[in-house]
């Protein structure tokens, strides 16, 4: 998989990219990360990416022709037909359905926008699509590029230990996680759920399912309207809400 990111502080992608699962996934190959800086194509003395907007309002706008020629120099390293991908606030929501559909890819670019913004003229020319990671505004598009590349290096195969263990994470099958418990067996007081320790793998197969339908439905119920349950989900999940006191859904 090769990512460009284009960005002003490609450092903040490189301490990123530094340690963990996306540290083994360039250390290993499997994810190569190019960086591309627009103040290194600006063409003035001052090296100016930014400029005041067009009709008044705080702050500054990233210049469409510096931001234009990094694109080129990144599409340049990336596969033939590769996307760019826009960071934007007001993109479409990025969630796990998007990170499987790019980690489909053989590698796309990131723009990571600054200030208030890019110039919308250069959106419309040299971006595919924009993306959004949440509902809220954050500095720059550098930490939305880290969201990006780590929720989809986590699908590419061979990248985690476990090959099951991306399928069974939250949102693998629309449901959220179930709860997780290590050593030891009590923990102040508080024991694990005795069926994790019977060791009968269908009982334990059944009781994570519960958990999982029934913290979606606590807390996410619109992933689970979105998602068709079984006959059999339905009774566990009916359980469940018994066993902890909320209504089912209807
Ligand atoms: N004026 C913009 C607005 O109100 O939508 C905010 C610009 S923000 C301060 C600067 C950059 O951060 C954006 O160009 C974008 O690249 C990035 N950014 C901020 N919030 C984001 C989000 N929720 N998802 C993706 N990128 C975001």
């Amino acid at each position: 998989m090769r990512i460009e990111v284009v960005t002003l502080f490609p450092a903040l992608v490189e301490a990123g990219l530094a340690a963990g699962v996306l540290g083994r996934a360039v250390a290993t190959g499997r994810l190569e990360v190019g960086l591309e800086n627009p103040r290194h194509h600006a063409d003035d003395p001052h090296r100016t990416v930014d400029d005041r907007p067009f009709g008044g309002g705080p702050g500054m706008v990233l210049k469409a022709e510096p931001l234009a020629r990094a694109i080129a120099a990144a599409r340049g390293r990336l596969p033939a037909g590769a996307p760019v991908i826009g960071l934007a606030a007001h993109g479409a929501s990025f969630d796990q359905a998007a990170a499987r559909r790019l980690a489909g890819l053989a590698g796309f670019g990131l723009v990571a926008g600054r200030y208030e913004g890019i110039d919308q003229r250069a959106l419309e020319a040299l971006i595919d699509e924009e993306l959004s990671i949440g509902d809220y505004v954050l500095s720059g598009g550098e930490l939305p590029a880290l969201v990006v590349i780590d929720a989809v290096t986590r699908l590419l195969p061979g990248v985690l230990g476990d090959e099951a263990s991306a399928a069974e994470d939250s949102f693998g099958d629309g449901l959220l996680d179930w709860p997780q418990y290590t050593r030891p067996e009590v923990w102040n007081g508080r024991p694990v759920p005795p069926v994790l320790l019977g060791g009968n793998h269908a009982a334990i197969r059944r009781w994570r399912l519960m958990q999982a339908l029934g913290r979606t439905w606590q807390t996410r119920p619109d992933l689970l309207a979105r998602r068709r349950l079984s006959s059999d989900e339905r009774a566990l999940l009916e359980e469940y809400c018994r066993a902890a006191g909320v209504e089912p859904p209807r």
